[in-house]
């Protein structure tokens, strides 16, 4: 073997930074340059040479990320730096009361603070040593943590190395220490929800709650699978910040390649920060992950020590509370829903109530254990929650009605008369009937979904016309259906029913990823969707594949693959991939030939929020039309989409003249041919 271990170790290092580059550009800026299978290739002889080498392995390596075996317990471990927490204002008249107080301790007139989004996660405390990612301590009671390494080490945002020019650049030491958020972004909640309560675990009651979980684990394995990030928001070198204002530390975050909020925003004055949690109390519900509010913090660091801390809380900052988006409402009555599996839900109806300026009249009881564990019957009080875009939920029963009275399970589908079935050990009541017009409805809107199809126009209203006149008795015949049809419809324009059409020719172009997800098979979520596209490329060969091939997907496990094998043998279903492919539907994966290239070659920024889409989604938009997007403004960026409460983002492109385009514009342009 004629390669000197020198050339051999360059070989490793060398594979070892593009991996990383990769990693950054996927986890921390949403911004792939390669394919997932181009990826996992370059993991994948990484992993060889690491083999044939062992003594060659660094704890830093991307390949260590997910190892180890499941401990015993936490060490605990001192913070070098109290970790503290944060005095609230729940009020307006509260943070002008912190703006009167910290000029007043300052003796200024003028104070500058950076607002940033208040994660609603948990905090942690990063360990760099000689620039390597050593420790990952959380909070615990302030004074001393617990030592979860392995466990972060599995958080992909989460940089295992720094690039010790960019220290240098940035005259930082390389033993550093970096705080933020974990947080398990809204959709991974969901799925991770929709994953318990399919295979019977039970449901977490938020994102913040799903997230500590899987931090406390003690088995990193499983916080692998849980598809957490991690946000950074304060940089220290020993117990000090070393930066002259706080402005500075989340800019060198982020050019150290963490994961920094792209919306924090320097204030030059109250007013400034009132705005900026006056956009974002709506705004919010459109990120990808969940806040409890903003922090205001003083920019100046010198300012920050002389103000320092009371026992609790730092003196600079603040965090003011956004309203809880609770109410108390009576339970009218508790009806079943049918889903597109046949499953019942009990719903519970409620007298209507405006709960953060929206009016709720329903709300989710998720299965019969639920409606046990709270105790909930019809004619209780109840307070409910409304969390994001989630349909609200039931929190607890606040008083008992007089004449109440338990909610039962209807021994028949409400929909279609079939009998109901409760299998052995499973929480959940099914209708089995396949032809059951109510899981047709369910599957059509599954299918049309935001993360499956994504056919905007396809709403409930639409779905039920469609399925009841029987227009649409699969997914399939979506794709043939005529202007005049549509327009027919109850509450449909001809200017509408047209886009609608659009969009559904649209979706034919569609991932294959998208595809499979939609399809609605048992446990396949959007994740296994996606990895079950990369590993076979296309869906006859997943359609054919046996229940060992099916194993070897990541994550793939005998109770997801033998559905998988049910779903492709069962004959209504094969009929259906077949009217699906006639559709012309995309049966196969090749992500580069597939984008169209409308903005091929185009860098785009985005500073501001947009009223239309979440930042995200625009962002996949330019990605999917060929473009790319860039985090800040230079020479070389096209377009700079401002939207409301644009960022310094803005000024630097008036600066550089580079194209400025309003929402309005930009979706102009997305639309154009
Ligand atoms: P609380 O737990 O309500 O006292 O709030 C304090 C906690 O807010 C801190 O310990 C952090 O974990 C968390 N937090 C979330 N976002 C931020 C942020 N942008 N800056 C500082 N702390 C934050
Ligand atoms: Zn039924």
């Amino acid at each position: 073997m004629g390669e000197s271990k020198s050339a051999v170790r360059a070989k490793i290092e060398k594979l070892r930074k593009t991996i990383r580059e990769h990693e950054y550009r996927y986890y921390v800026l949403d911004d792939p340059k390669i394919s997932d299978a181009e990826f996992d290739k370059l993991m994948n002889q990484l992993k060889a040479l690491e083999a044939k080498y062992p003594d060659l392995v660094t704890p830093d390596s991307p390949t260590q990320r997910v190892g180890g075996s499941p401990r015993e317990g936490f060490q605990t471990v001192r913070h070098k730096r109290p970790m503290l927490s944060l005095d609230n204002a729940f009020s307006y008249d509260e943070l002008r009361e912190f703006d009167r107080r910290v000029r007043e301790l300052a003796g200024r007139d003028r104070v500058e603070y950076v607002a940033e989004h208040k994660f609603d996660g948990l905090s942690m405390s990063l360990q760099y040593e000689g620039g390597v990612f050593a420790r990952g301590v959380t909070r615990g009671d302030g004074t001393t943590g617990e030592d979860v390494t392995p466990n972060v080490r599995a958080i992909r945002s989460v940089p295992l190395r720094v690039d010790s020019a960019t220290l240098k650049k940035l005259r930082l030491a390389a033993d550093f220490e970096v705080r933020g958020e974990i947080i398990m972004p809204r959709s991974a909640f969901e799925e991770l929800n929709r994953q318990q309560e399919e295979q019977g675990g039970k449901r977490f009651a938020n994102p913040r709650n799903a997230a500590a979980g899987a931090v406390r684990v003690l088995d990193p394995a499983i916080t692998a699978s849980r598809r957490l990030d991690f946000y950074a928001y304060m940089l220290l070198a020993g117990d000090r910040v070393p930066v002259k204002r706080h402005s500075d530390a989340l800019e060198a975050l982020a050019k150290l390649q963490f994961k920094v909020s792209r919306d924090w925003k320097l204030c030059r004055t109250l007013d400034e920060v009132l705005k900026y949690c006056e956009a974002w109390e709506s705004r919010r519900e459109k990120l990808p992950y969940e806040i409890d509010g903003i922090v205001i913090k003083v920019n100046d660091i010198a300012l920050q020590e002389e103000l320092g801390f009371t026992a609790k809380a730092p003196r600079w900052a603040v965090a003011y509370k956004y309203p809880a988006h609770q109410a108390t409402t009576v339970v009218k009555d508790i009806q079943v829903n049918v889903g597109r599996t046949g499953v019942l839900t009990p719903v519970a109806i409620l007298e209507p109530v405006q709960v953060g300026g929206v009016t709720v009249s329903r709300s989710t009881l998720h299965n019969m254990d639920e409606v046990q564990r709270l105790g909930v019957q019809i004619g209780d009080a109840v307070l409910i929650e409304r969390a994001g875009e989630v349909i609200p939920h039931v929190l607890k029963v606040v008083k008992e009605g007089k004449n109440r009275r338990p909610f039962v399970m209807p021994k028949e589908c409400p929909v279609c008369g079939t009998k109901i079935h409760k299998a052995e050990g499973e929480v959940a009541y099914r209708c089995v009937n396949a032809a059951c017009p109510a899981k047709l409805k369910e599957s059509l809107l599954h299918f049309a979904g935001r993360h499956a199809m994504n056919i905007d126009g396809l709403g409930a209203k639409i779905v039920d016309q469609l399925v009841d006149k029987g227009l649409v008795k699969d997914f399939a015949d979506l794709y043939s259906l005529k202007l005049e049809q549509l327009a027919g419809l109850e509450r449909m324009a001809e200017k509408s029913a047209q886009n609608l059409l659009d969009e559904i020719e649209a979706s034919k172009s569609n991932s294959l990823a998208r595809l499979i997800y939609a399809l609605g098979i048992p446990f396949v979520g959007e994740r296994t969707a996606q990895l079950l596209a990369e590993h076979f490329g296309s869906l006859d060969k997943l359609a054919s594949a046996t229940v060992e091939e099916l194993s070897e997907v990541p994550e793939v496990g005998p109770k997801v693959a033998a559905s998988i094998v049910e779903f492709f043998s069962e004959p209504a279903n094969r009929k259906l991939v077949e009217k699906l492919r006639k559709a012309g539907l995309r049966f196969t994966e090749e992500r580069k030939a597939r984008r169209d290239s409308r903005l091929a070659g185009k860098t785009f920024v985005f500073t501001g929020a947009l009223a239309h889409r979440s930042r995200e989604q625009a962002e996949e938009l330019v990605v999917s039309h060929g473009g790319k997007v860039a985090s800040s403004v230079s020479k070389k960026t096209d377009y700079v989409v401002v939207g409301t409460e644009p960022g310094s983002k803005y000024d630097k492109a008036k600066s550089l003249g580079v194209t400025i385009l309003d929402e309005a514009q930009f979706e102009k342009l997305l639309a154009s041919k």
